[in-house]
């Protein structure tokens, strides 16, 4: 180790890296003290008459109060979209174009704003939300207008239709791009949506309300409703819906299709993952770690297709765990609105306590521990980046799904071995394969049971790329033409 490096090793190990503070204004963006629901082109009050407050997990501090749909509010906005459905499934699809064109030069326009809300909503690094929510988000947009006035050729011979009202219901890890998946492609095809956010993470969807209104989105095409599980719910089982379009946990995803036997209504579930980053000896080392890195420290490990489970060749493990603790040791972590921050906050206290119980739990069975030394702020809900060596395939931090900054390492002796592991899970999301051979990429690819694998790189997305699950991870793929049929009937 030279000089420098060892004085950078010893500033990290005691948490001592001074940055001077690079906050993002805050002032970009203004929240009303309290929304109503987005249902026919207005804002309207709840009929529940029932507000709750979305708070921002670094601070604790209220942001704004927002409704609490019942199934009243739920009924009116489905109407509204079934009445939206009539005139905008028989708009030219040039049209329809043109408006989803709108909302994406907006999103763009309005990136800041809608990046500081996020990170203010969700706890996210703004360099995250700056860098890859929003980017992404508008990049959906373009991609599905483009699609718009070519379905006909995207099936040739196959008289693509509309489905009619989809009901959408996203989760809290990628509030603005998860609402971008699921609108843009719907509205290509001529749909209309009810979309409902996650309750900890409504704000961005709001502010998104705002973004139909100057996009000249036709009244009734895009109606939003806050809530909670229970506004979700509602929703699934409103009469006059034709589509549930669902992201979120493994658990409510089975009850949402429990609730949907028998019902003539088109099904996607994009739920959860436990993926394996899989190291093989002749890759390249440093770029690897920052892959795992990537993979699972990203917006707080809170990421359905983490890198979660690292199987790493038995001859480099030693090698491998030991440049990762020293790169761990250089995270940053603390105000999510600071631009030098790499983990923000954990997006609620539930979601704190399951990490918390995991990690206990994973300790308890026998496997260790480590943490770099990192200062967490007092107020707000923390995690540090944790590892684990030593886990076996049997422990709960191996099989479930954490959805934290927390990585099990695992070791694998060949290639069997390695396909033989990473299938083992009730999961099929994604997986990472790091090695030197693009033909051993493409071998272990073939035998992954997974929806993405990537390739020397981990959470990479594109909106050409198709998105989704095997076995319990869902069905159905956002994203890319295929993302298309999820929304089309065909004549
Ligand atoms: P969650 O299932 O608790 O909630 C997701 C959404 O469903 C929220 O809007 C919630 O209010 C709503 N909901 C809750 N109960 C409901 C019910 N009974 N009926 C209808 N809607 C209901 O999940 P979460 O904790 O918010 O999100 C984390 C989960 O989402 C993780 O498991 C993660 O892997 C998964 N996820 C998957 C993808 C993917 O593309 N596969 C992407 C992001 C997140």
């Amino acid at each position: 180790m030279g000089a420098v490096e060892k004085k950078r090793s010893t500033l990290a190990a005691t948490g001592a890296w001074e940055y001077a503070p690079a906050p993002e204004s805050r002032d970009i963006v203004s929240f009303e003290e309290r929304y109503g629901l987005f249902i026919g082109g207005e804002e309207v009050s709840p009929r529940s008459r029932t507000w709750f407050p979305t708070i921002s997990p670094a601070t604790e501090e209220p942001l704004a109060e927002v409704a609490q749909a019942g199934p009243k509010d739920v009924a009116l906005a489905v109407d509204a979209a079934r009445e939206g459905f009539e005139a905008w499934s028989a708009w030219k699809p040039s049209e329809r174009a043109k408006v989803l064109f709108r909302i994406a030069r907006i999103l763009q326009e309005r990136a800041r704003e809608l990046a500081v809300a996020e990170s203010l909503d969700g706890g996210k690094p703004i360099k995250e939300s700056r860098d890859v929510d929003l980017p992404l988000a508008a990049a959906h947009f373009f991609y599905y207008a483009g699609w718009a006035d070519k379905l006909e050729y995207a099936f040739p011979g196959r008289r693509p239709r509309p489905l009619g009202v989809a009901a959408q219901i996203v989760p809290w890890n990628f509030p603005l791009l998860m609402l971008a998946w699921k609108i843009a492609p719907a509205l290509a095809c001529g749909n209309t949506v009810v979309l409902k956010p996650a309750e900890t993470t409504p704000l961005t969807a709001l502010l998104f309300a705002d973004v139909c209104r100057q996009a000249q989105v036709p009244p009734g095409v895009v109606n939003i409703v806050t809530g909670d599980g229970s506004t979700g719910a509602h929703l699934v089982r409103a009469e006059g819906i034709d589509k549930v379009a669902f992201t979120g946990s493994t658990e409510v995803g089975k009850a949402i299709q429990r609730e949907l036997a028998g019902r003539d209504i088109a099904l996607t579930l994009e739920l959860g993952g436990k993926a394996a980053n899989i190291v093989f000896d002749d890759c390249a080392l440093d770029q690897a770690v920052e892959g795992i890195v990537n993979g699972i420290y990203f917006n707080q490990g809170h990421v359905c297709c983490a890198g979660s489970r690292l199987l790493v060749q038995e001859s480099i493990h030693d090698q491998l765990v030991r440049k990762l603790k020293r790169r761990m040791a250089t995270l940053r972590v603390g105000d999510p609105l600071d631009k030098n921050t790499d983990i923000g906050a954990i997006n609620s206290k539930a979601q704190l306590d399951r990490i918390t119980e995991l990690v206990e739990a994973g300790t308890e069975e026998g496997a260790e521990i480590y943490q770099p030394p990192c200062r967490l702020p007092e107020k707000g809900w923390w995690f540090a980046p944790t590892v684990f060596t030593g886990v076996a395939q049997s422990h709960r931090i191996a099989r479930e799904e954490i959805f934290g900054p927390v990585l099990s390492v695992l070791t694998f002796r060949t290639p069997d071995e390695a396909v033989e592991k990473a299938n083992n899970t009730m999961y099929g999301l994604s997986a990472g394969v790091w090695t030197e051979k693009g033909s051993r990429i493409l071998w272990m690819a073939d035998r992954l049971r997974a929806g993405v694998v990537w390739g020397n790189t981990f959470n990479r997305f594109d909106p050409a790329s198709p998105f989704g699950g095997y076995k319990e991870s869902g069905f159905g793929r956002e994203g890319g033409r295929h993302g298309l049929e999820a929304y089309l009937r065909f004549a």
